[in-house]
């Protein structure tokens, strides 16, 4: 609904300034009905002096209710006085002119809203009088219309995902939003200069406009595939692409949002090693579970050999011994018996290898921590080992340790012990000497036990502490493969360590080392 309005001032019209238009009222009403604009002429004074029927629409009056009455009336109140300035300047000059340059200008219609409106001034005398003829009109659609642009450009610009506008033909661009210029690196300017082969390192025109002929066949609307951007210092990032094409009379455009989706692929590949590394994990802990039932199934078969070999030796000398009835033959009676006891001690010892192992695993054990001199348990362990001393073995150890003292689990330390010495008898042969050496140091005591037996061979050393594990050149020996695997869990849970030197048919030295001060974990 545009409409004009002529505006015209008069500069002199003291006299009849009225009737000055209704003698040529007729003309001058058949010309202005004739015009969509709204025509409004005024005087010197700014008073109205005639308007057509589109600026009484326009501005909400009826016939000739506007004639006479001041132009304020058509401008809102706040307009006024930097209106009058600029009607006083204009007709100084007196020239035609488009008014409102640089700024919006509003009318006041009867009812008191407003409305954006465009006027043209044009200055002219009639019989000496000088009017001004304003013609207006009303722009709130185009005024609309702009918002709305305005606004979309703002979107466009704002935005934060990458948009490029270019052209099919050249693949030059057209327009690209801040957001894309920021990542990419180069001026507007810049990149008008430039097409989209310059940014994705993975096309070249040819490639691209195959990628895209979906879109050029009308296939589809919009394509969405992943590519790579290069910047202007020539790093790269990985993008998202969505692309459309916007074809009108005179351009066929591309419009793609690009996303940049460095943080997702990072995500994605931070997502994926976790999925990788736990995988893995799993596997690990499945590979362990069979491990543990292979092992388990190896225990059972071990324990029952283990138990039966002394079981069925206690019995054999428990039968022979009770067939040694004569007093005279209490040195055979003896000989059995010595026989049973050292077999007991053995399944005793390996019952609590066994209980060890189930409250390391159930996480029960609980160390008692005291006082008390090292010479009371090496002098217990040596004691019991004595019964299962080979034929001419001697167990060699040092007798001046009474001073020493220290805090540790007595029962722990005792275990310790006679698993070291009990395998040093067993891997060695008769007649030999197994040592027992103490050595203090600073803050911890060492305690080392050394036989010249069968030794470790060299590639089974690093299993030697797993459980259930036994080498080779030890398996015509009873034994369980715990021992060691148990003694080492219980130093390292009280701050302590064991190593060992070997050499195959030499013999092994093991060596604990207890801290001198063990504070209770
Ligand atoms: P086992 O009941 O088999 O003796 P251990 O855990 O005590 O179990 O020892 C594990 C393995 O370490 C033994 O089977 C043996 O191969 C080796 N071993 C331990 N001590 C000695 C030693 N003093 N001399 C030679 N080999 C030894």
């Amino acid at each position: 609904m545009a409409c004009t309005m002529i505006f015209v001032s008069s500069i002199i019209m003291y006299l009849y300034p009225m009737e000055v238009f209704k003698k040529g009222s007729n003309v001058f009403k058949i010309l202005s009905e004739a015009v969509s604009e709204g025509i409004i002429i005024v005087n010197t004074e700014q008073q109205i002096v005639a308007t057509n029927s589109a600026a009484n629409e326009l501005f909400g009056y009826k016939g000739e209710e506007l004639i006479g009455e001041h132009l304020d009336i058509l401008i809102p109140k706040k307009y006024h006085n930097s209106h009058h300035k600029h009607v006083s300047g204009f007709m100084e000059q007196s020239g035609k002119r488009q008014m409102g340059h640089g700024r919006d200008l509003y009318g006041s219609r009867k009812d008191g809203s407003q409305f954006p409106l465009e006027a043209g001034l044009n200055p002219f005398s009639v019989y000496d009088q000088d009017y001004v003829m304003a013609l207006v009109i009303d722009i709130t659609v185009r005024k609309n219309a702009e918002k709305e642009l305005k606004h979309w450009a703002s979107i466009f610009n704002e935005s934060l995902n990458e948009i490029y506008i270019f052209d099919l033909n050249s693949l030059g661009f057209i327009d690209v939003n801040k957001g894309a210029l920021k990542n990419i690196g180069y001026t507007l300017d810049e990149i008008r200069t430039r097409t989209l082969v310059d940014i994705t390192p993975e096309f070249n025109r040819a490639q691209f406009l195959e990628k895209i002929n979906p879109l050029l066949e009308n296939t589809v609307e919009k394509l969405t595939f992943n590519t790579i951007h290069r910047r202007k210092d020539g790093s790269t990032y990985p993008v998202e692409v969505h692309l459309q094409r916007s074809v009108d009379e005179d351009s066929d455009r591309l419009i793609a949002i690009i996303l940049d989706i460095t943080e997702q692929e990072e995500y994605t590949n931070t997502l994926e090693r976790t999925v990788a590394q736990r995988t893995r994990q799993l596997e690990e802990a499945l590979k362990k579970e069979k491990e543990l039932g292979e092992l388990k199934t190896k225990f059972l078969s071990l324990v029952s050999h283990e138990f039966k070999t002394p079981l069925s030796g206690i019995l054999t000398s428990a039968t022979l011994a009770g067939k040694y009835k004569e007093a005279d033959q209490q040195q055979k009676r003896d000989k059995h018996l010595k026989t049973i006891t050292s077999k007991v001690k053995y399944l005793n010892n390996i019952i609590n290898d066994f209980l060890s192992i189930e409250r390391l695993e159930s996480g029960k054990v609980t160390y008692n921590f005291s006082h008390f001199p090292l010479s009371k348990v090496i002098n217990e362990v040596i004691y019991d080992a004595n019964m299962l001393l080979k034929n001419g073995q001697n167990i060699e150890y040092p007798e001046n340790i009474d001073s020493i003292f220290i805090d540790f689990d007595e029962k722990i330390l005792t275990l310790i012990l006679t698993n070291l010495i009990n395998n040093a008898i067993k891997y060695s042969s008769e007649d030999s000497i197994i040592q027992l050496s103490v050595r203090e140091e600073k803050d911890d005591l060492l305690i080392a036990v050394r036989d010249d037996g069968i030794g470790i061979p060299e590639n089974e050393k690093k299993y030697i502490f797993n459980r259930y594990f036994r080498a080779e050149n030890a398996l015509l020996n009873q034994g369980t493969g715990i021992g060691l695997n148990i003694v080492k869990t219980h130093l390292e849970n009280l701050g302590g360590s064991i190593t060992f030197t070997s050499t195959v048919n030499e013999g092994s030295e093991f060596t604990v080392t207890i801290p001198k001060a063990t504070t209770q974990q």
